[in-house]
């Protein structure tokens, strides 16, 4: 409660403010000794409550009072006065003094009396605070659902206000308000904070006669409340955090239909709310599981020794490189680093001076290159540098040769004063390979060519040693003639509903039949495609033949809702949407029947672009599904953001999903964020019907794995389709 202090004495002052700390609700805000001082902070301030001496130096109390009634203030006021005179005390009340107290005799009474003045609190006050923390919907925008709610319960009981009131430690605030020009107002005033002590509907029909709120401020001044009804909104928990209430300046009850009406808005009220609780619960979830997966990634993907990348983080790390080379025409290096001798170090001076010797290394060559460059231990001696966007060879060999000057220079070690050389072998992206395992293969042979010719110094790969690059030019060139003699074919893999057991939809597979090499699963080409600039063609291959084979299920009268192509990350690019379209267009197939598969990461990096693009597929009609979704880092809040459909829950969540409590509720909550968020849901990989069951009981919406089928020729599907038809018939 907000209290202004208006006395001149200093002594009476110390004495009031010691008495009301006893009680922490009561909080002093302002203290004025002088008459236009008072009015002026009483006004400012509009406290809940005034503590006023009636003999001031200079003015008078009563003035005070007389001023701020006519000012239009409502606030409480108890009148401190060591003056007994009966007509003075009359004249006070008359100007809405709610209590006179003798001032040596009485301060007690007085400041009990401010206390009853203050609402119940409930008996789990932390716990209650705690959840509506939680719901953090505290300060935020009003939200349509909310200011729907207020609005529908202000017209069905024709009441001029009506709010979502929240209960803060201090306050009362609003989340949604129909006729209030406040978003807020102290706690120690609010109706609503009596409301939340009942379990149900608290009716107050005409404040002005009761006990408990005649003299309140908001009765006597704005908004002037007379009639009041508010239902608490009570969380499974038990906490209520606030009501929902509708207010009118004239006495009146309601019917009981309207009574009913406003437990009905206040149940969808705290659906809203608690909808909300889940959702940050679970984001929280999700968060936690990230962090977990990150140290752990940070553990299987640094050298325990130099704390360097290790072989594995430099793959990817490289791939990753190389991909963004390709897509921004770009060059970079990869530079393999050897220490020459390094192994007559650790057999004549031990593996302790050897190791030393290994971490002064890696922190020189850390210091040596910018905080884009990537260094890696290889393992042994072996290191590995990637230099991405550079201008060309020379670039690379100047670096070479300053990491050789660096690591030449003398180290003391353990008592020793070592030299140490190395040989560095540099490859260069795109002429010496265009993968970062074929790049890095020769950097290597480059360097067995720089010992070769006597260590300490770098060497440029050549073309001589470019026997790999052959072979992977083959692989491609397989993959152009693939194109040209239609070698890929389609399986296709049903979607089922867990609810109802339709089939939603199917994914098309692409699979290569490679005339030597017989079948190639698509993990195996589709990153050569990608890499060789061919994933485009490959995709509108896809898609044509997805189309064609939908066009044909139609006219067999094979009933298929939807068909699913999965898109890689490096189609995105200008021109995709209109391929797209297009093909629909050919197959005069409806945009809604299709859906892309796209993976999170993919939709997230790259930024507007993508984006707009999405947004105009999706305006077309087409779905955009989620693939491999909660493997990816992408936060909610972006992915919130996204123009998608579905999200397909990647398998290694499902994998074991009906032994592992924690993917179980990793899983349980992408389902209800995703219904909070209107998507829809696909289980990825489900093998057996335990996994099967466990989804129906988590309310995953479809799923998609070799218990319901594994991926097929359309053949075969038309088989299987017969039978899935004829059980559910049955
Ligand atoms: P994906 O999009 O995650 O596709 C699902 C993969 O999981 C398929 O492998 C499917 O056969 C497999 N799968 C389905 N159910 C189960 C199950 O219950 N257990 C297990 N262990 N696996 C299951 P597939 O066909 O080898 O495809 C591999 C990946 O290749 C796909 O992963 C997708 O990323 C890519 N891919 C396939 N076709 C295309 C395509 O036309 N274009 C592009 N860009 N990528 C494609
Ligand atoms: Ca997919
Ligand atoms: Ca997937």
């Amino acid at each position: 409660m907000n209290i202004v202090l208006v006395e001149d004495s200093e002594l009476v002052r110390t004495q009031l403010i010691r008495l009301l700390a006893a009680e922490s609700r009561l909080k002093i805000v302002g203290i004025a000794a002088g008459e236009n001082e008072a009015v002026d902070l009483i006004l400012r301030t509009r406290p809940d409550a005034v503590l006023l001496d009636l003999a001031l130096a200079p003015g008078s109390g009563v003035s005070v009072l007389q001023r701020i009634r006519e000012a239009g203030n409502a606030s409480r006021v108890l009148i401190l006065s060591n003056n007994r005179d009966k007509s003075l005390r009359e004249a006070c009340f008359q100007l809405g003094a709610s209590g006179f107290f003798d001032k040596s005799a009485e301060a007690f009474q007085c400041l009990q009396r401010l206390a009853g003045w203050l609402p119940p609190l409930p008996a789990m006050e932390g716990h209650r605070l705690e959840a509506l923390q939680s719901v953090h919907l505290l300060d935020t925008p009003e939200q349509e659902v909310f200011a729907d709610i207020v609005g529908l319960a202000a017209d069905i009981v024709d009441a001029p206000i009506a709010l979502i009131s929240l209960i803060d430690r201090d306050r009362q605030w609003f989340l949604a308000n129909k006729g209030l020009d406040v978003r807020e107002t102290s706690r120690s005033v609010a109706f609503c904070a009596h409301a939340i002590e009942h379990r149900e509907l608290m009716e107050i029909q005409d404040a002005r006669v009761d006990q408990r709120f005649f003299d309140n401020p908001l009765v006597r001044g704005d908004p002037h409340i007379v009639f009041y009804a508010g239902v608490p909104l009570v969380l499974p928990s038990g906490d209520a955090l606030g009501t929902l209430c509708v207010i009118d300046r004239q006495p009146r009850v309601l019917t009981a239909s309207q009574r009913r009406a406003l437990k009905t808005l206040a149940g969808a009220a705290l659906s809203e709310i608690d909808l909300r609780r889940q959702v940050s619960h679970l984001e929280d979830e999700i968060d936690r599981r990230h962090e977990v997966e990150a140290n752990m990634m940070h553990l299987a993907t640094r050298d325990p020794l130099t704390a360097l990348p290790n072989r594995t983080a430099l793959h990817d790390r490289l791939e990753q490189h190389v991909r963004l080379a390709m897509r921004q025409d770009s060059k970079l290096a990869v530079l393999f680093v050897d220490l020459d001798n390094f192994k007559l170090i650790n057999d004549t001076l031990g593996h302790d001076i050897g190791d030393q010797a290994l971490i002064c290394t890696a922190q020189r060559l850390s210091e040596v290159l910018r905080t884009s460059d990537t260094v890696a231990r290889l393992g042994g001696d072996e290191f590995a540098v990637v230099l991405p966007s550079l201008h060309g060879a020379e670039d690379a060999l100047q670096v070479a040769a300053k990491i050789v000057e660096v690591l030449a220079a003398p180290k003391d070690i353990g008592g020793h004063r070592l030299h140490i050389d190395c040989s560095i072998g540099v490859a260069l992206f795109p002429e010496h390979g265009l993968t970062g395992d074929l790049l890095l293969r020769h950097a290597d042979l480059a360097m067995y060519e720089a010992k070769q010719s006597g260590g300490a110094r770098p060497f440029l790969c050549n073309t001589d040693l470019d026997l790999r690059a052959q072979e992977m030019l083959s692989l491609d060139n397989d993959l152009r003639d693939a194109f040209r003699r239609d070698e890929l074919f389609l399986h296709y893999q049903p979607q089922t509903s867990l609810t109802g057991g339709r089939l939603c939809g199917v994914e098309a597979l692409v699979r290569w039949q490679h005339p030597h090499l017989g079948l190639i699963p698509p993990d195996r080409f589709i990153p050569v495609a990608e890499s060789r600039g061919l994933i485009g063609e490959l995709g509108r291959i896809v898609l044509d033949k997805a189309m064609a084979q939908l066009v044909r299920w139609d006219a067999e009268g094979v009933s298929v809702p939807r068909i699913a192509v999965n898109v890689s990350a490096a189609e995105l690019r200008p021109g995709f949407a209109d391929a797209v379209e297009m093909a629909l267009r050919k197959h005069g197939i409806p945009p809604g029947r299709l859906e892309l598969e796209i993976t999170e990461s993919a939709l997230t990096s790259d930024g507007i672009e993508t984006l707009s693009m999405l947004h105009r597929l999706r305006a077309l009609g087409i779905r955009i599904a989620v693939d491999d979704f909660g493997v990816g880092y992408s936060s909610l809040g972006q992915l919130r953001r996204l123009p998608i459909d579905s999200l397909k829950i990647d398998r290694s969540f499902v994998e074991e999903i009906d032994s592992n409590a924690q993917d179980a509720a990793i899983v349980q909550a992408i389902v209800t964020m995703a219904t909070a968020l209107g998507l829809c849901t696909i289980a990825e990989g489900a093998e057996h019907e335990a996994q099967f069951r466990m989804l129906e009981k988590l309310g995953c919406d479809c799923v998609q794995g070799y218990f319901v089928a594994r991926p097929m020729s359309a053949a075969d599907f038309n088989k299987w389709e017969q039978l899935f038809a004829a059980a559910e018939a049955a």
